[in-house]
């Protein structure tokens, strides 16, 4: 369908390429401009208001138009707008901000700066074969992640993404990144099998992956505590306690990718502390800053830290590391948001709300289009089978269409595959939870 383009959309298709985007059909229905926010509402250039399901892309956990974000970080630009941490160089809110973190983080020693979930990724494998190559183990560099994983979308990340379309036409995944099976119980269990049986199977499965490389050769395991844009998969109980000794046995790096998980999303201040995980390094990012600046964070453990400090001692300097890496706004408005968080005790205020959002959540499970209602936290996914319950719909045609139809209703979400996901700000109230799920039901039958 072609309409009438306003002023601004035809700008708009004039100047931008725009991520995850069919540019050919958004030449013909013209962009959705967001003018502002405010709370945990957004409001485009046509003076429509909607809730924002989706905290932007799972990051404004503090919702739009916090005061005292906004004041640090003008107070930060006006002090020192940037400095960077190379050659030993440093500045007060990246360190206070990197000691906060590690208050926070279990078992982290050490917080080493990017701006984006990706870079973060990237400098975890980076780190991974550093690490490996100062331990005198060269051949210790295969990395597994998993299949309908995301960690980001440059080269090593988007490989390690175990989604198709992060793929296609890039010629990726690039070598030595193999993908395991997803956790995802209600698409995988064997009839029968309890989640249990299920977790040990997966386990039991990356053991003989392992087996196969060459436990020598397999440096990381990467994974999100819970899988975020696959569809907010969450692991069948038991899985990261029968995943965790497979890794220990052969000597294998555990990285939690924080990034959605982190800083409350799931309830505790960590996604891995929620489902299990031990990780040996995290990457955060997003919820970091309250997504109001770019920037991220690779924590690691004690030991990665002596021997990572030791190799750069050997070889002469850490050849890694970005000029924004660390970014004086970034690190002073995250130190704010984290107080903030912590003030709040924000990952209290998700468990309050977490049983009537995953309550109201799950009485769609009977609904013709549902195939499984499912979450953690203030995290969901509404899984869509179009055909019934056994069915897949591989397009995600029908998640886009569920979404269009929630935005006609003042409800932004976003289609992940098949599912429609869902990640409010962390500050909702419960009457806001309400009038999000509001729209659900009539939109699931016009979807129908
Ligand atoms: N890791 C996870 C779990 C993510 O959800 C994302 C982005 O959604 C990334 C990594 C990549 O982050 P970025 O888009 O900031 O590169």
């Amino acid at each position: 369908m072609t309409v009438q383009l306003t002023n601004t959309q035809t700008r708009d298709v004039e100047a931008l390429l725009h991520p995850y985007t069919n540019a050919v059909t958004h030449r013909a229905t013209g962009a959705h401009v967001i003018e502002r926010g405010e709370g945990v509402y957004v409001y485009d250039d046509q003076g429509n208001r909607f809730l924002e399901g989706m905290a932007g892309l799972w990051c404004c956990g503090l919702g739009f138009g916090d005061e005292e974000l906004i004041e640090v970080a003008q107070a930060q630009m006006a002090k020192l707008p940037y400095y960077h941490l190379f050659g030993g160089r440093s500045h007060e809110p990246a360190i206070e901000l990197a000691e906060k973190i590690k208050d926070l983080a279990p078992g982290m020693s050490r917080v080493f700066y990017q701006s984006s979930g990706s870079e973060a990724n990237e400098t975890q494998i980076k780190l991974a074969w550093y690490y490996n190559n100062a331990m005198g183990r060269p051949d210790k560099k295969k990395i597994i992640s998993r299949v309908k994983g995301y960690h980001g979308v440059s080269i090593v990340s988007a490989s390690l993404t175990g989604l198709p379309y992060n793929h296609k036409g890039f010629d990726l995944p690039v070598d030595r990144i193999h993908h395991t099976s997803t956790p995802h119980y209600f698409r995988g269990a064997h009839e029968g099998e309890t989640e249990l049986e299920f977790s040990t199977r997966l386990a039991h499965e990356l053991e003989q992956m392992i087996l196969a490389e060459g436990p020598d050769t397999v440096a990381a395991f990467i994974a999100e505590p819970v899988m975020g844009a696959g569809g907010v998969i969450v692991p069948p109980s038991g899985y990261f306690e029968a995943i965790g000794p497979v890794l220990a046995k052969y000597d294998i790096l555990c990285i939690a990718d924080e990034v959605i998980c982190g800083f409350g999303r799931t309830g505790e201040w960590f996604g891995s502390q929620r489902l299990g995980m031990q990780p040996t390094s995290m990457s955060m990012a997003k919820q970091l800053t309250g997504g109001y600046v770019p920037l991220s964070a690779v924590a690691i453990n004690a030991d990665m830290a002596s021997v990572i400090e030791g190799y750069s001692g050997e070889i002469g300097t850490l050849g890694h590391g970005f000029t924004y890496g660390g970014h004086p706004l970034g690190c002073a408005v995250g130190s704010a948001a984290i107080d903030i968080m912590r003030r709040r005790d924000i990952p209290a205020h998700v468990r309050s709300l977490e049983g009537e959002f995953q309550r109201r959540l799950r009485t769609y499970s009977d609904n013709p289009l549902v195939g499984e209602a499912r979450g953690v936290g203030l995290l969901g996914a509404l899984e869509l089978t179009p055909g019934g319950r056994g069915t897949f719909d591989p397009v995600g045609k029908v998640g886009a269409f569920m979404a269009a139809e929630l935005l006609k209703n003042g409800v932004i979400l976003r289609a992940a595959g098949d599912s429609i996901v869902f990640c409010p700000p962390m500050t909702i109230t419960a009457d806001e939870v309400e009038e999000l799920f509001a729209p659900i039901e009539n939109c699931l039958n016009a979807t129908l």
